[in-house]
């Protein structure tokens, strides 16, 4: 589960590590304290690039940037609140980041000197990596300052670093990045930025998780991040059916979803969207078998992701069982057609990827 921005900074905060003092903004009737830096609360990066970061020095501008904010699409999402933020008097941005490394079985710390909207231009080999443990925050704090050219801040890296790793642990997170990490005119490192992805896997344990994006897909696992076919089924048996099929084809599948016997068009939705980030996916491969799930709630899932999300994949659709005829029809009004087997799909959803 991907937070929005103020949700990670909010725990980020009580973690103590330091963030721009900040008020929400859901209309024009909500008055930040100038000047402000409004910023799109969007689950999605490349704000500041494409328009939804906003510098705001006087109250006259203030209601045409809420207005243009509110109602800007970054990646398919618009916001329904913004933030804003005290203005930085920023002196540089660095990188800095605490991630799961699955192969290695450890935390990792990654962090780059050069930071802010442009750190996918540095080389890989110039990040600096270190496998971090409740042991070594220290350390990792000392060469991190060496490595940054911030041998004065050694001690408040320390401090930040362990408070991200105990906020990390205890939040049962897979991606803490904080980009910018801003050196401020007065010397004060503080979080510009914040992406926070929590394991859904986790959420039984976490009563207090209220975020916007629920927890979901909890049976959504990654296969293969360059694979060419999505799935998306109902049940674990026929999910690994169907992820074996896709296989058996000649095709590779990127990841393994079992929807669940409670699926409503949201659920599916979210699975959508998440199919988004895949980007070597080609064709999705829809098979419901539905008893408790019901295929017009599937439907309306996936006649809403074709209308709303730019760029999805082709589809490939076998639906059967609960209310399927419905379904049919409501698909049939978007001239959405669906296969009559799972071959059927796969054999379609190969035409498909050799073209491309
Ligand atoms: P992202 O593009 O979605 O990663 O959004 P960020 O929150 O990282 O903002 C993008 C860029 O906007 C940052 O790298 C900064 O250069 C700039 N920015 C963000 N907050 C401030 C601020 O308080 N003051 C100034 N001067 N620039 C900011
Ligand atoms: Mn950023």
């Amino acid at each position: 589960m991907k937070l929005l921005e103020y949700e990670a900074k909010a725990i980020l905060k009580r973690a103590e590590v330091p963030v721009p003092r900040s008020s929400l903004v859901r209309s024009l009737e909500d008055r930040p304290t100038l000047p402000a830096v409004l910023k799109s609360q969007v689950p999605t990066g490349g704000r500041g690039k494409a328009g939804g970061v906003c510098i705001i020095e006087d109250a006259a501008a203030l209601p045409g940037a809420i207005r243009k904010i509110l109602a800007l699409p970054i990646n398919g999402f618009t916001p329904k609140v913004l933030l804003a933020e005290e203005r930085l008097a920023i002196t540089h941005e660095y990188y800095l980041a605490l991630l799961i490394d699955k192969p290695m079985a450890e935390i990792r710390l990654m962090a780059h000197r050069n930071g802010g909207v442009e750190v996918e231009t540095n080389a890989p080999e110039s990040f600096f990596a270190l496998a971090l443990d409740s042991k070594n925050t220290e350390s990792a704090g000392e060469q991190l300052a060496e490595y940054l050219e911030l041998p004065g801040q050694s001690f408040a890296l320390q401090d930040i670093i362990e408070h991200l790793y105990k906020c990390f642990i205890a939040n049962d997170a897979t991606l803490l990045e904080i980009n910018p990490l801003v050196l401020t005119a007065s010397n004060h490192l503080v979080a510009g930025d914040c992406k926070m992805e929590l394991d859904d896997a986790a959420s039984f344990r976490h009563p207090e998780w209220q975020f916007e994006a629920k927890a979901a897909n909890t049976n959504f696992v990654t296969l293969n991040k360059a694979g060419n076919i999505a799935t998306i089924a109902n049940g674990a048996g026929l999910a690994m059916a169907t992820v074996d099929a896709v296989t058996g084809a000649g095709l590779v599948p990127a990841n393994f979803l079992d929807i669940g016997g409670g699926a409503n068009s949201a659920s599916v939705l979210m699975a959508f969207r998440k199919i988004m980030e895949y980007s070597h996916v080609q064709a999705i491969v829809i098979n419901i078998f539905a008893g408790i799930t019901r295929c017009d709630e599937v439907a309306r899932a996936i006649i809403e992701a074709r209308e709303h999300l730019k760029g999805l994949p082709p589809l490939f659709i076998r639906l059967a069982g609960t209310n399927v005829d419905e379904a049919k029809h409501l698909l049939a009004e978007y001239t959405i057609s669906m296969l009559p087997t799972l071959e059927a799909c796969l054999a379609a959803a190969k035409k498909e990827v050799g073209r491309g």
